[in-house]
């Protein structure tokens, strides 16, 4: 699917003030950035509104601070350090988000310059996407840009407010990110193996309802798996279950069937006396769950099957861990997933990921380099994916 929205290459920004809605949401401990990989992402829509002579000025939220004003942990001064390191570039950081501090520094900025703000949701208005911080945003603005892809999903008023007042384009980590979660489902070359996992069916039923409609095959893994146990009638032990769901996961069975889409389940589970680090694990057939193990990762004739599959595919979506892949012993099919998912690219077809766990586990296992793209947005990525429109991206000028 084409991006259907206009882009910072649509925009006239030579000495413009540019507002740019980034997500710099990263992790932080004792005031470090521990992971730059969102500061990362927003270099190229930075990079292009400097060489194009553009004031940038940059704003963002970072962690949950209580919208009562200034909370030093929730800072975004050591962000506009990182963005310093990272790009060689001179940022000014503005102490200050709605008054007159951030007003100031904004008019004496000079174009190529780069700034940022401190933190949008220290006012608790910008939340409530209140109409006047969305005012007071766009008055430092001539052009509006949108490169928040993990907050496009929120209507909030640093993301959706100021294309209320200004021009407003996308950048091109979002114009990316949703031209390569929507081409799934526009025409993915085939076949498209599509993997579900995580821990509840019902936080995914919106996704698998969706990929059923455009996937070859659905591989099933993860806690979920068991409610569709249920559905067919087997039984899960002590296993993960939501008994609400088992008739939801029954008409995804049925939804398949009817749309030629081929659901994989688990044939072997690593089941255990207990959820925990020190459990003591044992393979057993998905037939066999005694009544008091529990699931906590497919098995190895599963994973063996849900390879042959992925190997086969020039599309992979992937969503959601094959197990609780925090704990070592029930990491093993998530990571032979992920390394059968990481030979698809290199056999020339595209492996997308999503959602938050799903990409720590693949960091984790070292192989993000060999991905075709891991998306920044965990929330947004899910609400794309469920077929759902992105209020921040609505908000923006159509192409
Ligand atoms: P994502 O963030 O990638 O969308 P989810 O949040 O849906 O993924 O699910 C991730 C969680 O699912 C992990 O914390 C993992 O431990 C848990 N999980 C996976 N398999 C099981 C299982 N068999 N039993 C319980 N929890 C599981
Ligand atoms: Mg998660």
């Amino acid at each position: 699917m084409a991006f259907t929205k206009k882009t910072v290459r649509d925009a006239d920004v030579d000495g413009k003030r540019v507002l740019v809605r980034v997500d710099f949401n990263v992790p932080l401990k004792d005031g470090v950035v521990t992971d730059d990989t969102r500061v990362r992402a927003a270099i190229p829509t930075i990079t292009y509104l400097k060489e194009h002579n553009a004031k940038v000025i940059l704003m963002s939220h970072l962690g949950r601070p209580d919208g009562t004003g200034y909370q030093e942990e929730f800072s975004l001064k050591s962000v506009a350090a990182k963005l310093a390191e990272l790009t060689g570039y001179a940022v000014t950081f503005v102490p200050d988000t709605y008054g007159q501090v951030a007003a100031d520094a904004v008019a004496a900025m000079q174009p190529g310059d780069v700034a940022l703000l401190e933190n949008v949701r220290f006012d608790k208005r910008e939340k409530k996407n209140d109409p006047e911080i969305a005012k007071t945003l766009a008055s430092y603005g001539d052009v509006f840009v949108l490169d928040a892809f993990g907050t496009a999903h929120r209507a909030q008023g640093s993301v959706v407010g100021p294309a209320q007042f200004l021009p407003a384009y996308a950048g091109f980590l979002l114009e990316k990110e949703v031209d390569t979660l929507t081409s799934i489902f526009a025409d993915p070359a085939r076949p498209f193996v599509a993997i579900v996992g995580g821990s509840k069916v019902s936080s995914k039923i919106g996704v698998l309802d969706h990929l059923i409609d455009s996937a070859d095959t659905l591989i099933i893994g993860g806690g979920m798996a068991y409610t569709f146990f249920l559905a067919r009638g087997c039984t899960v032990g002590t296993s993960l279950q939501e008994p609400d769901w088992i008739e939801r996961a029954g008409e995804m069975l049925k939804k398949a069937e009817a749309k030629g889409c081929k659901v994989l389940l688990p044939v072997d589970n690593v089941v255990a006396d207990h959820f925990g680090e020190d459990a003591t694990g044992e393979v057993v057939d998905s037939d066999k769950i005694p009544d008091d193990r529990m699931g906590m990762d497919v098995g190895p004739k599963t994973v063996a099957n849900y390879a042959e599959a992925i190997r086969g595919a020039k599309t992979v979506f992937w969503n959601g861990p094959m197990g609780v892949f925090e704990f070592d012993q029930f990491a093993k099919g998530t990571e032979a997933v992920a390394r059968a998912v990481a030979e698809v690219k290199a056999a020339g077809g595209t492996s997308i990921i999503g959602g938050g766990d799903s990409v720590a586990a693949i960091n984790k296992f070292g192989l993000a380099d060999k991905m075709s793209w891991i998306s920044t947005g965990g929330g947004a990525s899910m609400e794309l994916v469920e077929g759902k429109a992105l209020p921040g991206v609505e908000a923006l000028l159509d192409a």
